[in-house]
């Protein structure tokens, strides 16, 4: 073993010096050595050497116990480095702990700050870094839907394409199909025309796949929703502008323009006759799909590649709304919370680089502490540090490991997870990931206790995310959102059950995040009031919502004309 290795050469040196000193001991006290250990057995052999080479062995012997000894000063003083290192990386740990911290008091600053800009967002355009976009949704799917329909989903490493079968309260979903297919990496930075013409392509392909058991209602033609995950400004059901790329696209000429005008054209140039009947964002797709199963769905998530939060508000609220009020009196909101900021969230080195060397610098903050994207690279760039200021990895630094999103989340998580002794699977992500390999225990578990770190203030930071948007609609228990479902205006009213309808892959993948996101949320709520409030996985609900969309808002006359508050 690794720390016997200095005892075991000064044994050896002492063993070779004795050898020395016995050979120059009287006969009587060589018997007597003999009774000792076997290694002082050695003498014997010597005293039958010619003249003369008494001396060179003893010489020799001297010498050989002089290199063992040295050869002890230097793995002593390799240990001695290396539990300096080990002591510069646990300060570097504890430092980036620290840093990170997501005490309650903080959190409820953090949900402070967000119900403020909230308000601030919805008061004026541009009002607040929260972009607050009213949906047009005015109207949320009720079951009553039928007929058949189309959606697509965009908004991050792949693209899903779906029909649905509906059959109204009765059949409600007979039947329904989906495929998922990625998207090439190099049309994430082509034109917007290539990466919409690839996107109109595989639709078109799946569409001359429809096999029986789906059929349009009567006349109908074929109806599509849009699920366009980015933030997009929109100016109708079925049309909107994108205001930027995220999540790593920057699609050339696409920003500022209708992207259904983008999809249109696309489907049209490759022969498929379709109409996009709703344009919506995957938060707002993932709200409607919870909804049509569950009527105290008020709040929908997500939390994949990127993340996003939107909601049911009183129309009333929207003081930057210009159109008519909606019938129904409310509007869903799409917040847009990725690009929320507030100086009490926790920002440490490693994401102030992170967000320098992105797509996007300054833009996208809290997305940027709590999504899929990005929190493998946050241990990425803490590890990094790790490697340049104490050596963790040794000489020289891991070449792949200077190298952004080498380390992805399902990465992080997998070593999170890891519940073997020797934390294997960290030494085996750590070899995937980086080609390091012969780590030590404890350089496995600082590895280990940095992915928990990220893991938490992510959790943490999503859970207080929720517990704002709950507060500004009085559904939090404190009775002060100016939504008209909390008890704030009725508060003999016994309190009402909310569900906040959950989609992503980081979410339903990654255990330690959601344990944390909850003990948050329960945290901040109190122990009561949490009983009322339940995140739902509602797995991909924003593809189903935006059929179900398309459904409720078609033109055609299966459109569902009943008048559905949403609130
Ligand atoms: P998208 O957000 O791209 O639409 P998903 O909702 O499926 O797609 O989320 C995919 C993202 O979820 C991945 O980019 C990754 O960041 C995260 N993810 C997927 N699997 C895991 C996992 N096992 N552990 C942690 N994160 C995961
Ligand atoms: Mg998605």
């Amino acid at each position: 073993m690794r720390t016997n290795e200095p005892f075991a050469l000064w044994t050896w040196g002492f063993k070779v010096f004795c050898t020395f000193v016995c050979v120059k001991k009287s006969p009587s006290q060589r018997h007597r050595q003999h009774k000792s250990p076997e290694w002082f057995s050695l003498p014997k052999m010597s005293q039958n050497l010619p003249k003369g080479m008494g001396k060179t062995v003893a010489g020799l012997a001297v010498a050989v116990a002089a290199v063992a000894c040295a050869g002890a000063v230097v793995i002593v003083s390799r240990r001695i480095r290396e539990r300096g290192q080990r002591a510069k990386c646990l300060a570097i740990l504890d430092e980036f702990r620290n840093l990170c911290a997501t005490p309650v008091s903080r959190l409820r600053q953090i949900v402070d700050a967000m119900v403020v800009e909230m308000h601030a967002g919805l008061a004026t355009e541009g009002g607040s870094r929260l972009k607050m976009l009213p949906s047009f949704v005015d109207v949320l799917p009720t079951g009553d839907e039928k007929g058949l329909y189309y959606a697509l989903d965009l908004g991050g490493t792949n693209f899903r394409v779906l029909r649905v079968q509906l059959g109204g309260k009765e059949g409600r979903v007979i039947k329904q199909e989906y495929e998922e297919v990625s998207i090439p990496h190099k049309l994430m930075a082509a034109s917007g025309q290539e990466l919409f013409e690839f996107i109109a392509k595989e639709l078109a392909h799946f569409v001359n796949r429809e096999g029986d058991g789906f059929r349009p209602h009567g006349n109908q033609k074929r109806e599509l929703g849009f699920t366009f995950s980015f933030p997009v400004n929109q100016t109708s059901i079925n049309s909107g502008t994108l205001v930027q790329w995220t999540k790593g696209f920057t699609c050339d000429g696409v920003p500022g323009k209708n992207v259904v005008q983008f999809l249109e054209e696309a489907m049209e140039k490759v022969g498929l006759k379709m109409r996009v009947t709703a344009l919506v964002n995957d938060t707002v797709g993932t709200l409607a799909g919870g909804r049509y199963w569950n009527e105290d769905v008020m709040v929908a998530i997500i939390l994949g590649t990127g993340t996003n939060a939107c909601y049911v508000e009183r129309a009333d609220t929207i003081n930057k709304w210009n159109g008519l009020l909606p019938k129904s009196g409310t509007m869903v909101i799409n917040t847009e919370w990725g690009n929320f900021w507030s100086s009490h969230l926790p920002k440490t080195y490693a994401d102030e680089g992170l967000d320098a060397d992105s797509v996007n610098p300054g833009e996208q903050g809290f997305e940027k502490l709590v999504s899929g994207m990005y929190m493998g690279d946050i241990v990425r760039r803490v590890l990094l540090k790790m490697a340049q200021e104490a050596e963790i990895f040794g000489k020289p630094i891991p070449p792949k490991l200077m190298q952004p999103y080498t380390l992805s989340t399902p990465h992080m998580s997998k070593m999170h997870g890891d519940e073997t002794r020797d934390l294997r699977n960290v030494a085996k992500v750590l070899k995937d990931a980086f080609n390091i390999t012969n780590t030590s225990l404890t350089v496995r578990k600082i590895v280990y206790m940095i992915c928990d770190v990220v893991c938490e203030r992510g959790g943490r930071l999503a859970g207080a995310g929720i517990v704002g948007i709950l507060k500004k609609i009085g559904r939090d228990g404190t009775g002060t959102g100016s939504g008209s479902w909390g008890q704030g205006k009725n508060i003999s009213c016994k309190p009402r059950r909310t569900v906040v309808a959950m989609d992503g892959g980081l979410y339903e993948h990654y255990a330690k995040f959601r344990e944390y996101l909850q003990a948050a949320a329960t945290e901040l709520l109190g122990e009561e009031v949490s009983k009322n409030v339940v995140i739902e996985l509602s797995k991909d609900g924003s593809g189903i919502g935006a059929a179900l969309l398309a459904a409720s808002h078609s033109p055609s006359p299966t459109r569902n004309t009943v008048d559905s508050t949403i609130a």
